[in-house]
This record gives structure tokens, sequence and C-alpha cells, in this order.
């Protein structure tokens, strides 16, 4: 049990960090958010924050003065500053694992290596469009790094179109389209010595965004084991603590492509927070601050719907039947696509 004093940092605050807020507070942990927007919903829950840019080392050092621990709900924070950090205040997951993760060809690089299957790939190389093999198309171009909600990506049906197209740079990776039959995505929770598995959800996407999430997938024993079982071998390999989400691409053949690693709580688990036990966040904030590990057991089924830009006018005039939870981000600024809450329907 941590001590009294115990402080959770929190980097981000946006609604993940305000739902692991929300679980810490439950926990009876106290929370202080670091984030670099004051649009920031978790900074109204915690009990301390900080506004300041990721890169200002003045109020980086109060903040790690302030913490016990210091965790993330995003991924994005770059890492020199995090290893910096961490010289003097353990981090988790740990920083290296997120320069893993956090490029996306070092992530496809170490899932190859552990003969864990992803889609095909190339890193663009402007000067040697013409030589990319035409079987290799359709493409997606992502960025590198920084990459999330489908920005930064870019289609391309064929080779004319990715030659004619004015990239700024080489940081791009460039994706051969997975033909899937379903998306779905794996949360695990890794404490000291155990990892436990939530059941797979199947994801739906448009533009490149999350739209609904559905618990359990609608797959069969084999997959869902298969699922569960990389994604815990993910966890074992990175030496991971915290909640992780892998992202998968299912295709007909059964093969299971990795798509991306979340190192973070992910939007596919909000249903976890009225269809299971103990919710993704409560269990990330149990497995960072090393409070007693609680299996994951779905006690229904879910539904989760995300409510995006406008829509969310649409949902909170909504009245939500006693199987339906509504969850407002309470972000200030609405624009197009912005996550601003989700409803999750339980059966
Ligand atoms: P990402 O940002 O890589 O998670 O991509 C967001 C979404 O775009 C995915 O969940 C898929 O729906 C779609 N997508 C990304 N990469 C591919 C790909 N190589 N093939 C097909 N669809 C993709």
């Amino acid at each position: 049990m941590p001590s009294k004093n115990f402080v959770l940092g929190i980097f981000g605050g946006g609604q993940l960090g305000k739902l692991l807020t929300i679980a810490a507070k439950k926990l009876k942990i106290k929370t202080c958010i670091y984030t670099n927007s004051i649009d920031s919903p978790a900074i109204y829950y915690a009990d301390d924050f900080i506004i300041g840019s990721y890169l200002d080392k003045k109020k980086l050092n109060i903040f790690i003065k302030k913490v016990s621990i210091i965790t993330f709900e995003f991924e994005n924070i770059p890492f020199s500053i995090l290893k910096n950090l961490e010289k003097n205040i353990p981090i988790f997951p740990k920083p290296e694992i997120l320069r893993t993760l956090q490029n996306r060809i070092s992530e496809k690089f170490f899932l190859n290596n552990i003969k864990i299957k992803t889609t095909k790939f190339k890193k663009l190389k402007r000067n040697k469009l013409k030589f990319l093999d035409n079987n290799f198309f359709p493409i997606l171009a992502k960025t590198i790094n920084f990459g999330y909600d489908g920005k930064g990506q870019t289609f391309f049906k064929n080779k004319s179109e990715i030659i004619k197209h004015k990239f700024p740079n080489d940081q791009y990776i460039l994706e051969k389209i997975v033909n899937f039959t379903k998306e779905i995505s794996v949360i695990i929770v890794a404490y000291e010595n155990k990892i436990f598995a939530y059941e797979p959800i199947e994801n739906l996407h448009s533009e490149q965004i999350l739209r609904q999430s559905i618990s359990p997938a609608r797959i069969n024993s084999n997959i869902n084991e298969k699922a569960k079982t990389i994604a815990i071998r993910i966890a074992k390999r990175l030496n991971y603590r915290g909640v992780m989400c892998v992202e998968y691409f299912l295709k007909k053949n059964g093969d299971l492509l990795v798509n991306e690693i979340a190192p973070r709580v992910h939007n596919s688990g909000h249903l976890t927070l009225d269809s299971y036990n103990v919710s993704q966040f409560e269990s990330h904030i149990r497995s960072v601050c090393n409070l007693q590990p609680i299996q994951p057991k779905k006690i229904k089924n879910a539904v989760m719907k995300n409510a995006l830009g406008k829509n969310i006018y649409k949902f909170r005039e909504r009245k939500s039947s006693n199987k339906e939870f509504f969850y407002d981000y309470g972000k200030m600024y609405v624009t197009e696509k912005r996550k601003l809450g989700h409803l999750t329907k339980v059966y």
C-alpha cells in the first residue's frame, strides 16, 4: 500500500487522464496532472495540476517534486524528457518501452523480431518512390511519430499518386492496406508478477477514427485465445507494467496482424467501466501503484459509441436508460471529430 504522502503524477489531461484520476480517487490515491493544454478535463478531478509544455524543464522539475511516481495517458511525450526525469523518479510503463512503441517503425521491428505478424511496411524514401513495387499498393502513408485518430495519414491507390505527392520529409511509414474482416483489440494489465487479459473487443472505425466498440468481439474461441496470448507475450517481452492495448487486424484466413500497441489505457477499453468487475483505469492505477491485483472478469456484454465533434449535443439531449452510461468529458472546445464523450450500453 503506498504511503499517506504518495502522489501519482499523470502526463496528459484528456479523457483518459480524467478517468484515471477518478479511478485513483476511488482507491484513495492522490493525483497530480501535468498537461500542456488549458482544455484538460482531468484537472478538475485531480488533487493538483500543472499546465506547461512537455519541454519546460522548470515546470517539469516542480512536477517531479510534487509526485512519487509518474505514468501517462498518451504516448507522445518526447523520450529524451522522460529519460531525464526517470533519473529522479520511477516512471511506469518504462520510457524505453515508450521509445520503441511511439515510433511506428521500431514498433514493427520489435514485433517482427519476436515473430509477431504486422502489416507489410516500408520507410518512405522520397527519392526512391519510383522503385516501389506496384503490388505494394494500395497503401497508407503515416507519420512515423505522433499520429493519432487518422491524423498524419494519407491514402495512395497506386504508385503514380504517391509520386505526385509532396511529402515535407521522409518521416513516414508506408503501410500496405490490409483487407481485414474485423479489427479487434486486447487490453492487458501487467502487475509485478502477473499479467491479466481482458476479453477481445471488436472495433469499428471510420475515417481511421474509432466509432464503436463491442464486447465481446464476435470471433471464434481460437482467435480469442490467440489474440490474448499474443498480447500477453508482447507485455512479457517488454517487461511491461500497467495497462496496454494491442490492436489487431483479423484476416479472412484467421491471421492476426498487430496494427498498433498503445502503452496506456485505450478508447476501446472504455466499456470496461460498466461491464467488468474492474475497469482498465482502475487496473492501471492498481498496477503502477503496486496495489492488490484484481483479475478482470466480464460481467456484462457491452457496446460503446464515441461522441465525436458536434454529435456530442445529440448525446447530451438523449435520455439514457438504466442500461446506458453516458460520459461527457467536459472539454471546452467542440471541434470536428474531437472525442468529447462516449455512451456505453450493457446487455
Ligand atoms: P492507426 O492510427 O494506425 O491505428 O490507424 C487507424 C485506423 O485506420 C485503423 O484502426 C484502421 O481502421 C485503419 N488502418 C490503419 N492502417 C491500416 C492498414 N494498413 N490497412 C487497413 N486499414 C488501416
